[in-house]
């Protein structure tokens, strides 16, 4: 049987264990605390390209064909264990700023319809949504990043992969034919195969780490009852708003701190403010709780993903950045096609670990 042992149980670790048990692997997925509660467990859950990726084609393209593999990828969890991470594919609201000519520049490439609203359509559709002009990208969407990680690992539990908890892998070395895998707890795992999922924290192998760093990003959650309250995702360029699961969650903030996991309230009450101007019913919302998590950013902002030159067998996933959940099942199919050899990427392929030799 073909087997694969994957380091790091966030969105991109879960995803591909989905897919490789899927194609006949045998998995063992090593997470050094629990699953899902990394990067992935803070994100916003927003389906849309962020941050550069509307200005690079490529990854534009590739974040598209993974919000489009939403709704058939929840459905077939789902049929394994039925429990609904809420996903909406009902669009995006952009308020109309300067950058979001770049954005709608970037949906013809992708054949991605939009609609421009005046503030007549808005009072009538979006009544809490105070702007001039605005555009609906209507293919876009939201899911509820804790629940899907929910989904994803009890999906996983039950289709029979081995997760192990609390095993945090310390290094990887070749030995003879294989890699060995040495875990805190001085046990040793053998492999030909292995999946390096560790999102912000850099996992290296030999002598070579990715050149990924923790990109700090914060949310407030707001609560409000009783009044006219959003029905949709908003996406400014400098703070955005999703509706969660009966709550509001307001972001848009990415600093370069290190693992630093304080939080920075100032600059969430300034996101709160920004989208305040935008939908002023926030000013009557309870604050809640804020959290902070880690994207693992790369230097370009792109992912790595497959093998590097003269480690093979071990394939990269990583580098998600702000686009990790989107990019996630689409990340999964590709990995397994290259592992399985249906997928040959060429020396252009714009997302490969050998383009930082
Ligand atoms: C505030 C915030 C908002 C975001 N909003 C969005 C959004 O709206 N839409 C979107 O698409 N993306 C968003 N993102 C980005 C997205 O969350 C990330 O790109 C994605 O979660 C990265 O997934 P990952 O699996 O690579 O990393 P992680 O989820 O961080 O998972 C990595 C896992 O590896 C484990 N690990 C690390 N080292 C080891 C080791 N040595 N041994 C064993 N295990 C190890 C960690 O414990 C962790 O569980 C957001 C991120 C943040 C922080």
């Amino acid at each position: 049987m073909k087997e694969i042992v994957i380091i790091g149980g966030g969105v991109a670790g879960m995803a591909i264990a989905w897919e490789a048990q899927k194609n006949g692997y045998k998995v063992l997925l090593l997470e050094k605390d629990a699953c899902g509660g990394g990067a992935s467990q803070a994100s916003a859950g927003i389906l849309s390209p962020a941050g550069k990726s509307c200005g690079d084609p490529e990854l534009n393209r590739f974040i598209w064909e993974g919000i489009r593999m939403f709704p058939d990828w929840v459905k077939e969890l789902r049929e394994v264990h039925d429990s609904d991470p809420d996903l909406k594919m009902e669009g995006v609201l952009y308020p109309e700023e300067p950058e979001l000519k770049t954005r709608i520049a970037s949906l013809e490439d992708v054949n991605v319809s939009y609609q421009v609203l005046g503030k007549k359509e808005i009072k009538n559709n979006f009544p809490w949504f105070d702007v001039e002009k605005a555009v609906l990208i209507e293919d876009e969407g939201r899911i509820n990043p804790r629940k899907l990680m929910y989904l994803l690992k009890d999906a996983l539990l039950k289709s029979g992969v081995d997760i192990r908890e609390n095993t945090e892998v310390l290094k990887i070395s070749k030995f003879e034919e294989n890699w060995k895998i040495s875990i805190k707890n001085n046990e040793s795992i053998f492999t030909s195969k292995i999946a390096m999922c560790t999102g912000a924290w850099a996992q290296g192998v030999e002598d070579w780490v990715p050149p990924i760093k923790p990109m700090r990003g914060q949310i407030i959650e707001l609560a409000g009852e009783g009044m006219e309250f959003p029905t949709h995702t908003v996406h400014g360029a400098a703070s955005y708003m999703v509706p969660q699961s009966g709550h509001y969650w307001i972001g848009g903030i990415v600093q370069d701190r290190g693992f630093d996991d304080s939080i920075d309230k100032k600059t969430l009450f300034q996101k709160v403010a920004i989208m305040a101007n935008w939908a002023p019913i926030f000013t009557k919302a309870k604050l809640g709780e804020s959290w902070c998590g880690f994207r693992p950013g790369s230097p370009d902002e792109r992912p790595i993903i497959g093998e590097r030159k003269g480690l093979e067998g071990v394939f990269w996933a990583t580098g998600l950045f702000r686009n990790g959940v989107s990019l996630s099942p689409v990340v999964a199919k590709n990995f397994i096609s290259w592992m399985n050899g249906s997928f040959k990427p060429n020396q252009d392929y714009p997302f490969s670990p050998n383009r930082f030799l």
